[in-house]
């Protein structure tokens, strides 16, 4: 049995990436995080695929407003987070963390990553080694704290931090280019930061996308994962502060540049 899943970016409204997964042993496909629905009908159309499955991390509109267009079209089966039920109203299937969720001849397991919103989830393929992730990580950068606390959302980070290094990162937006002139501005001497943004800026030059990116590369390179590094430290002026002191002001940083 193969273990990859082939995945599709589709850029929509400004910044946004919709993703369609494929399962190539079964033929199952997965919408995430449908911010709109004709574009994804149109994308799907053209590859000639219809969705079994439509998973969203959040209630935030650019990640479930195309879910009721996909509705009419499609039978497939949406699966959204419980602690935002009352926010998102409509789904097939409220998870939470630790839940599963058969994809084909695989499985997404549910991890709750509370910060961004208060019931925000990332949908884990651990034998890919794939991660769906929303608003929460992005290459070089976090999501903002709309509901959750810097603490929480360090929490959730640490969760992800954990997962296999060679794990690709699939997250909602292309704000590569800013978050990597934030990250710059905290740690210039971090060389494969410099190489990274070397190369974001060659992609976007010919039009395509930087992610997704590798759990790896994000924990050498993305300052909201790296608040052990001296470097960093030393620019904030808290050397001696703990990892969540320093991920919080890092937030606070970023929220004004
Ligand atoms: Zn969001
Ligand atoms: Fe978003």
């Amino acid at each position: 049995m193969s273990n990859a899943l082939e995945i599709d970016l589709i850029p929509v409204l400004r910044d946004n990436y919709v993703h369609i997964v494929r399962e190539p042993a079964s033929g199952a496909v997965a919408i995430v995080d449908p911010s709109v629905a004709d574009p994804v009908v149109a994308a799907l159309e053209a590859r000639g695929l219809a969705p079994d499955l439509i998973l969203c991390t959040h209630h935030h509109p650019d990640h479930v407003g195309g879910v009721p267009g996909l509705r009419r079209h499609y039978r497939a089966q949406v699966v959204a987070p419980a602690a935002e039920r009352q926010r998102i109203g409509t789904a097939d299937r409220w998870v939470d963390e630790g839940d599963e969720i058969a994809f084909g001849g695989t499985t997404a397991r549910v991890i709750a990553i509370p910060g961004h919103t208060a019931g925000h989830i990332a949908f884990h393929f651990s034998r890919e080694k794939v991660l769906f992730c929303g608003d929460t990580l992005f290459s070089l950068g976090c999501g903002r704290l709309f509901e959750g606390t810097a603490d929480e959302m360090w929490h959730s980070l640490l969760k992800i931090r954990a997962l296999d290094p060679a794990t690709r990162i699939c997250c909602a937006h292309e704000y590569t280019e800013a978050n990597g002139r934030f990250a710059l501005s905290l740690e210039p001497g971090n060389a494969a930061l410099v190489e990274r943004m070397r190369e974001v800026a060659a992609l976007r030059r010919a039009g395509r996308p930087t992610v997704p990116t590798r759990l790896d590369r994000e924990c050498a390179t993305n300052p909201f994962l790296r608040p052990e590094s001296p470097e960093i430290r030393r620019r904030l002026g808290l050397e001696e502060a703990d990892d969540v002191a320093v991920f919080a002001e890092i937030r606070r940083r970023k929220d004004r540049f």
